[in-house]
C-alpha cells in the first residue's frame, strides 16, 4: 500500500521482476480490505496513507489474528521503535529514500523466515520456563502461550537453539533478519526487548553487555 506513485510504481516493478505477484492500494481503507481478501504472503505498507495510516492497517490486522507478514515504509528513522514494538506488531522496515533492491531482500528476508524452520530444526525446545515449537511457531512460557510475531519468533527460536551461545546483534541480523550488518543493529535490541516483555518473567533471554545476547544455559 502506498499513495504516492513513484515509489508504488517502483516497488511493483521491482517486487514484480522478482516474481511476485503484486496488488496495489493508495489507500488504507481499501488496502486493509484488500489484505483481507487476497490473503497476501506479505504486505508492503507506507505509514502515511489517505483513508487509513499504514500502522492503523497493521495494528487492525493483529487484532484480528491476522500475523500476514508486514513490512513497512517510513520517511523517519525516529519511528522504528514504535513500528517494530510490541503495539503494531510488525515484521521490518525499510527507511525512505530506500533503494527497490533493498526491500526486495527484505520481503524476501521475511518470507524465507515464516516459510519455516530447515531440516532437523523442528523439534520443540525448551529453555528454563519457555518452551518453542517450531514446527507448529508457538512459544509457551511458564505453560502459557505467548503470541510473537514472526520476526520475534525467529529471534527467539535462533537464541534457544543453541543455549549459553552468546550472538553478537551482527550475529543475529544475518542468521535471524538475512541481511548484512550495515542494516543497522538497532532493530536487534528493539526485537529483544519485545519478545522480553512478552515472555515477562519467564523470559530468558540475557543481555551480555557490549557483546550481544543469549538464551540461558
Ligand atoms: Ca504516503
Amino acid at each position: 500500500m502506498e499513495d504516492e506513485p513513484a515509489i508504488a510504481d517502483l516497488v511493483r516493478l521491482y517486487l514484480g521482476r522478482d516474481g511476485f505477484g503484486v496488488h496495489l492500494e493508495r489507500d488504507g481503507t481499501a488496502g486493509l480490505a484488500a489484505a483481507r481478501r487476497l490473503r497476501p504472503v506479505a504486505c508492503v505498507l507506507d505509514i502515511t496513507l489517505p483513508g487509513l495510516a499504514g500502522t492503523e492497517v497493521c495494528r487492525r490486522l493483529r487484532e484480528s489474528g491476522d500475523w500476514t507478514p508486514v513490512i513497512f515504509l517510513t520517511a523517519r528513522d525516529d519511528e522504528v521503535d514504535r513500528i517494530v514494538g510490541l503495539e503494531l506488531g510488525a515484521d521490518d522496515y525499510v527507511t525512505k529514500p530506500f533503494s527497490p533492491r533493498e526491500l526486495v531482500a527484505r520481503v524476501r528476508a521475511v518470507l524465507r523466515r515464516t516459510v519455516g524452520a530447515p531440516d532437523g530444526a523442528d523439534r520443540p525446545r525448551t529453555v528454563g520456563p519457555v518452551t518453542l515449537d517450531p514446527a507448529r511457531r508457538t512459544v509457551l512460557a511458564a505453560g502459557t502461550p505467548v503470541q510473537l510475531t514472526s520476526t520475534e519468533f525467529d529471534l527467539l527460536a535462533h537464541l534457544m537453539a543453541r543455549p549459553g551461545r552468546v550472538f553478537t546483534r551482527e550475529e543475529l541480523l544475518a542468521g535471524v533478519w538475512g541481511y548484512a550488518a550495515h542494516a543497522g543493529t538497532r532493530t536487534v535490541d528493539v526485537h529483544v526487548a519485545q519478545v522480553r516483555a512478552k515472555l515477562g518473567p519467564a523470559s530468558v533471554i540475557r543481555t551480555h553487555r557490549g557483546v550481544g545476547y543469549a538464551a540461558d544455559g
